[in-house]
C-alpha cells in the first residue's frame, strides 16, 4: 500500500493540494487494504484521508477490528456519527488547507456538510486515482484471475446440470451460491441468466421463465475474491439450434470481439477498440442493435475506469484489466453477447477467461 500512497502524494503535490479524502469504498480499499463488503459499496462506511505526513482509515466501532487486522500503511482510527462531520473535523486537527475530492463520492447534502464545517478550499477531481487503480500490479492481475477461473469452474459445473424447465431465477441462484460455498465473498454483480427471447435484453433481471428446447441462454456472471471481481458472458443453445438467425448473430459477435481482442496493446485509444468491434456488427448489418459500450475495467469494482465506449480517449496502458463484449440483441427473437476479461500486456494483451467460444449446444 504505501507505493499506492506515495503515487498518491506525487498526484497531491501536481494539484498543489496537501490531502486527499475518499468516501469511496473501492477507493478506501485500494489505499488501505481493508476489503470492503459488498454492503460497503451501496452504503458509505468509511473515510480515507491522506496527506504529507498521514494515512488514516476512518470507521466507526462495526468495522475496527477487521480494519485494524487488514490495514497496511494507514492507521486506523474509530469514529461516532456522520461521516462528513468526522472528516471535516479531521481535516481541520490536521490543518489542511486544500483537499482534492472525488465529487463522483458524495452526494449534495454530504458536500454541503462538509463545505459548512470544513476550514480547507475543496478541489473536486472526478477519477482522481483512476489512473493508479487502473494499473493493476501482477499480484492484482493473479486475484483477477483466481476470481475469474473459480467463476469458470461454477459455469462449467452448472451447464452440466442445467435441464429443461429450469427457470432463469433459480439457474442464477445456484451460480450465486457456489460462488460462495467456493470461496468468493459473492457474486460480483446480479448473475444475469436469460432464455429464449429474453436473451435480447442486454442487462435483463433473471425471471421465473423456464428452459425449453430451442431456446438462447445468455449467462453474465462473475464473483468477488479476495476483494477482486470477475466479469465473463457465454452465450449458448439449448436442445436444438434457435435458427439461422441465432447462428448469423453469434458468427457476427464472435468476429467483433476477436477483431476487437486482436486490436488491444498499450498505445490505442479505447475508443479505438470500441470502433473496431462495432464497425464489424455495422457493416453486418446489425449497427442498430449494439447499443452499450465494448467493455469496462475490471478490479475492485466489475464497473471501473476505463472505459471501452465511443467517447472514451483513455489510452490502453500495460496492466489494465478490461473486459471485451460486443452483443447483438434482437428484440422479441433474442441477443448474444460474448465477454472476455483480458490485461494488457507489452505485446498485446492475455485473454484471462478461458470458456471456449465455439457456438455449443446445451
Ligand atoms: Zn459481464
Ligand atoms: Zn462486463
Amino acid at each position: 500500500m504505501s507505493a499506492r500512497i506515495h503515487e498518491l502524494r506525487k498526484l497531491l503535490h501536481q494539484e498543489q493540494a496537501d490531502a486527499w479524502l475518499s468516501f469511496a469504498a473501492a477507493d478506501n480499499q485500494y489505499l488501505s487494504g481493508v476489503r470492503a463488503g459488498a454492503i460497503d459499496f451501496l452504503e458509505q462506511s468509511s473515510i480515507v484521508i491522506v496527506t504529507e505526513d498521514a494515512a488514516l482509515y476512518l470507521c466507526d466501532s462495526r468495522y475496527t477490528e477487521q480494519a485494524k487486522a487488514q490495514a497496511m500503511d494507514v492507521s486506523v482510527e474509530q469514529i461516532r456519527g456522520a461521516l462528513p462531520a468526522n472528516a471535516a473535523r479531521r481535516l481541520n486537527e490536521l490543518g489542511v488547507r486544500r483537499v482534492v475530492l472525488d465529487p463522483r463520492q458524495v452526494s449534495v447534502a454530504d458536500a454541503e456538510a462538509l463545505r459548512e464545517q470544513l476550514e480547507a478550499e475543496v478541489v473536486l477531481r472526478a477519477g482522481f486515482i483512476a489512473p493508479l487503480r487502473w494499473r493493476k500490479s501482477p499480484e492484482e492481475v493473479e486475484t483477477i484471475r483466481r476470481a475469474s477461473l473459480l467463476a469458470e469452474d461454477v459455469l462449467d459445473e452448472l451447464l452440466l446440470t442445467l435441464g429443461e424447465g429450469d427457470p432463469e431465477q433459480e439457474l442464477a441462484a445456484r451460480f450465486e451460491y457456489e460462488f460462495k460455498r467456493r470461496g468468493a465473498s459473492g457474486a460480483s454483480f446480479d448473475t444475469i441468466a436469460l432464455f429464449g427471447a429474453r436473451s435480447s435484453l442486454p442487462h435483463g433481471e433473471p425471471s421465473d421463465r423456464t428452459l425449453d428446447q430451442g431456446d438462447v441462454v445468455l449467462l453474465d456472471l462473475g464473483c468477488r475474491l479476495d476483494g477482486y471481481c470477475s466479469d465473463l458472458t457465454r452465450t449458448y443453445a439449448f436442445g436444438t439450434m434457435p435458427g439461422t438467425w441465432f447462428t448469423e448473430i453469434y458468427d457476427v459477435t464472435r468476429a467483433a470481439q476477436e477483431a476487437a481482442l486482436a486490436a488491444i496493446r498499450p498505445g490505442v485509444a479505447c475508443c479505438e477498440v470500441d470502433a473496431i468491434a462495432r464497425d464489424r456488427i455495422a457493416d453486418a448489418g446489425f449497427g442498430d442493435r449494439f447499443g452499450h459500450g465494448l467493455g469496462h475495467g475490471v478490479g475492485i469494482e466489475v464497473h471501473e475506469a476505463p472505459r471501452l465506449n465511443a467517447e472514451s480517449r483513455t489510452v490502453l496502458e500495460v496492466g489494465m484489466v478490461i473486459t471485451v463484449e460486443p452483443g447483438i440483441y434482437l428484440p422479441g427473437q433474442g441477443g448474444v453477447r460474448i465477454e472476455d476479461l483480458v490485461v494488457v500486456t507489452e505485446q498485446g494483451c492475455e485473454v484471462l477467461t478461458t470458456a471456449p467460444k465455439d457456438l455449443r449446444v446445451l
